[in-house]
């Protein structure tokens, strides 16, 4: 099935425009049609929360108001993560669910270059300086049945926009860990505990390198503090934490 994307290239030929007019732009979670590519729709955009300063510095998560210069969460003071900064762009709740779990699980590949370009936006600031773009993988079992990794497309396209190198199968999840979502916070810790590691032919590229980690969702940090630590074990020099949407607590609840 042909989609705007595969066959963009071909289709310039035909002339700037051909392209929007056989295949609309569509909002990026209702697919209604919209005037730009990676936007919603006027009755969209007031569902969805982007995040936006103040922030904690290390895990990205939102603060109601500014809490000083270097602002720290409850959760960053009292159990640093292994990563050195992080951002999310939008807030997990009803409103973007759907819209990610489509991106995820119902084939809406179609959504990566619109939640790439706000991941871009959204961390400037880490995507300045030199750094190696990885995405979370997924076990290969969950790969095959999926056929695509989410946090994979959201790299390559990050690293397209950015003209930052990619190492897409850099990292490898050698357990198939049962889905974080039935597992409690302990349980999540544990289920992915020693779950990752460095493709061995690869860890001569991370040495040294400042690695900038990309996966769909933050929801208690465990998968991203996983493969920062199995990272930085290997000798990479600093990890930094770009991802799609957060779970976001209530700060007085352990996340
Ligand atoms: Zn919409
Ligand atoms: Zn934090």
């Amino acid at each position: 099935m042909f989609d705007r994307h595969s066959i963009q290239k071909a289709i310039t030929i035909l002339g700037k425009g051909t392209l929007d007019i056989l295949f609309p732009a569509q909002c990026a979670r209702c697919s209604e049609p919209v005037d730009t590519a990676s936007s919603l729709c006027a009755g969209c955009w007031p569902d969805i929360t982007f995040i936006s300063a103040p922030y904690c510095v290390q895990c990205g998560y939102p603060f109601d108001y500014n809490v000083g210069e270097t602002p720290l969460c409850g959760s960053c003071i009292a159990k640093p993560p292994p990563f050195s900064s992080g951002r999310s762009v939008l807030k997990y709740d009803e409103a973007s669910r759907d819209m990610v779990l489509s991106f995820k699980h119902a084939d809406r590949t179609d959504q990566t270059p619109a939640f790439a370009q706000w991941m871009v936006r959204s961390a400037p600031d880490l995507l300045a300086a030199p750094c190696l773009i990885v995405p979370v993988p997924l076990h290969p079992n969950r790969l095959l049945k999926r056929r695509y990794n989410q946090s994979a497309l959201l790299a390559n396209q990050i690293g397209r926009l950015t003209n930052q190198p990619v190492a897409p199968t850099l990292l490898l999840r050698k357990k198939a860990t049962p889905s974080q979502g039935s597992k409690t916070f302990k349980g999540r810790w544990l289920n992915v505990k020693g779950a990752f590691a460095v493709r061995p032919t690869m860890q001569e590229k991370l040495i040294g390198q400042r690695i900038l980690l990309i996966d769909d969702v933050y929801t208690t940090g465990a998968t991203l503090s996983a493969c920062a630590d199995c990272l930085l074990n290997a000798g990479a020099a600093q990890v930094d934490i770009l991802t799609l949407c957060r779970v976001v607590r209530p700060a007085n609840l352990s996340i």
